[in-house]
């Protein structure tokens, strides 16, 4: 799904209870198996890719496949995940968050689905569903995330009164209306 909806399902689910320092690492647990993508679009838009061949042939080129494998890796995530039950609460939530967001993942991508159990084997499981392809139902799966992202943001908005915070809650979900209308309009063009 959309990183901000990761985002927010995060903070939703775990963040309850969770210190300022805990919250932060949900956020960074929730982003981390996105944010290759950050690094792979400057360099886009620093090479001059057009936007169809940036995500129709040099995704599925290396390194961004590999960034990718590395990125959303369970195995990985695990270990991480033992790592912190056995040093860090903080840590252990950052794992649980990027676990909880691969989890996901694993049942919205359809033919971009990623190398799930890298570096222990190379399977991928192709969804039946997907968030952003129209041949995978993606009108029904994008209206559902926006449902749900928008459902998290209430429930976020209602657990925190600070004004920097709601402000950051709403325009997040401002991106459930913008985000579709950028899609359309790229793919257009
Ligand atoms: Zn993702």
């Amino acid at each position: 799904m959309n990183s901000q909806t990761h985002l927010v399902i995060a903070s939703a689910l775990l963040g309850r209870r969770a210190t300022r320092t805990e919250q932060a690492a949900i956020l960074v647990g929730a982003a981390l198996p996105d944010f290759y993508m950050l690094p792979f679009i400057l360099w886009g838009q620093f090479k001059n890719i057009p936007f169809g061949t940036l995500w129709g042939e040099t995704y599925w080129q290396e390194p961004w496949q590999t960034f990718g494998a590395i990125s959303n890796s369970i195995p990985l995530f695990v270990a991480l995940l033992a790592l912190g039950i056995w040093r860090s609460r903080a840590l252990s939530l950052l794992a649980i968050a990027a676990l909880l967001h691969l989890g996901i993942d694993f049942l919205t991508h359809a033919s971009d689905a990623h190398k799930h159990f890298w570096p222990l084997m190379e399977w991928r499981f192709h969804s039946p569903i997907s968030y952003w392809e129209q041949d995978y139902y993606a009108s029904f799966v994008a209206a559902f995330e926006a449902c749900l992202g928008l459902a998290c943001i209430v429930l976020l908005w209602r657990r925190h009164s600070t004004i920097f915070i709601r402000i950051i809650l709403g325009l997040t979900g401002i991106t459930y209306l913008v985000v579709p209308v950028f899609w359309a309009l790229s793919f257009s063009t």
